[in-house]
């Protein structure tokens, strides 16, 4: 099934800077900018600049300078905020049993304080 991607997402808009961000990185490839409903003490999401809508679709289509690109921007991103010694999560959702608000590709990084289990029992 081919990936359709929506350029009205409001992450397509952000990267067009159509409306604001609270930027904490940009790269050739991605940008990292702040949560505007943080769940955690740190909650960042990390994009990458191409059309893409998950995960399986970046992994899929994108050049290796884009992944390369996105994969050390997350990396970066925990350096600056100084998370590796306590501790964070990565999170990228996506589709429907995802429950993926925003389809062009995140991954959210939260961090700051214990983030409990990963999931709940059903
Ligand atoms: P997801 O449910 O994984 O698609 O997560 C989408 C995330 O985007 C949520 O955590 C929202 O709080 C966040 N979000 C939505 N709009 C904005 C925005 N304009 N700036 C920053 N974060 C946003």
């Amino acid at each position: 099934m081919p990936f359709e991607y929506d350029d009205q997402n409001i992450f397509a808009k952000i990267l067009r800077g159509e409306i604001p961000n609270d930027t904490v990185l940009e790269t050739e490839h991605s940008l990292a900018f702040r949560d505007i409903r943080p769940q955690a003490p740190i909650h960042v999401l990390v994009i990458p600049r191409g059309r893409y809508v998950s995960f399986d679709h970046f992994a899929q289509e994108a050049s290796e300078a884009e992944i390369v690109d996105f994969v050390r921007a997350v990396g970066e991103v925990c350096r600056m905020a100084g998370v590796e010694a306590d501790g964070f999560r990565l999170i990228a959702n996506a589709g429907k049993h995802g429950v993926q608000d925003v389809p062009h590709l995140h991954v959210h990084i939260l961090a700051g304080r214990s983030l409990g289990r990963m999931l709940s029992p059903a």
